[in-house]
């Protein structure tokens, strides 16, 4: 399955992302942990994303778009795959319909994940990211164990600089703008699902994977569907 998780900041997509990949066998691809490693080791591509990232702003298309078109080029990313963060804008979602056309495959579904904006705000400013292994918790509703420290792997918790108060309201603004117009775009192709992602973690995940059951034992037969869109809502 070719899934693509669109929602606010702070609507749960890295959390539900790695649920949901593990559920369907498939990679998860976040552009997100994917800047962050390479800020963390210094690369070029850490370097030129920083400043973009440290704002809230989105990184250019272009420089996204290669490393995306690299990392779709991996072997594990063919038979599937979940991106989670990418498309974030119209151009970069032409771009992966593009590229998938080119490899001869398409889109199976763009889950949104829909949340309030105050929801968002409470969401954000108590995540806290582990420095090991990405994995996000959060200090009201999913603390782990021991206040600070990963449960799976003891990591160091931090707070991204891009989850302080200051940033949110930006990372909201350019979500509004920018990223916003993607879900008129996936509704148009008849791609769209969306499911409420407010409550607890594991409810949203079963509301997810609901979602996509249809979708995974209908691949072959959704042609001759006789145009009706079981999916729709
Ligand atoms: P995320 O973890 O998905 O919230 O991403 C963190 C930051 O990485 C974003 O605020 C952007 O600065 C950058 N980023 C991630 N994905 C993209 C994308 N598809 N296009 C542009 N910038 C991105
Ligand atoms: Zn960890």
């Amino acid at each position: 399955m070719r899934l693509v998780l669109v929602g606010p900041p702070g609507a749960g997509k890295g959390t539900q992302a790695q649920f949901i990949a593990e559920h369907l066998s498939v990679p998860k691809i976040s552009t997100g942990d994917i800047f962050r490693a390479n800020v963390g080791q210094g690369t070029e591509l850490g370097l030129l994303a920083k400043s973009y990232m440290d704002r809230g702003d989105l990184v250019p298309d272009d420089v996204t778009i290669d490393m995306v078109r690299n990392r779709l080029a991996e072997g594990d990313a063919a038979e599937g795959f979940l991106l989670d963060g990418f498309p974030r804008t119209v151009p970069q979602a032409q771009v992966l319909d593009d590229m998938l056309a080119e490899a001869g495959v398409k889109l199976d579904v763009v889950l949104e994940l829909v949340v309030e904006n105050d929801e968002v705000i409470r969401r954000l400013s108590g995540r806290r990211t582990c420095r090991t292994c990405n994995h996000i918790w959060h200090v009201e509703f999913d603390p782990p164990a021991e206040e600070g420290v990963c449960d799976l792997d003891g990591g160091e918790l931090y707070q991204r600089d891009d989850d302080k108060p200051e940033t949110i309201a930006n990372r909201l603004e350019v979500y509004d703008k920018d990223t916003a117009p993607l879900v008129n775009y996936y509704a148009e192709r008849g791609l769209l699902v969306g499911i409420d992602a407010t409550g607890p973690v594991d409810d949203v995940t079963v509301r997810a994977i609901d979602a996509l059951r249809p979708l995974q034992h209908g691949d072959d037969k959704r042609a001759d569907d006789d145009g009706a869109d079981k999916r729709s809502d």
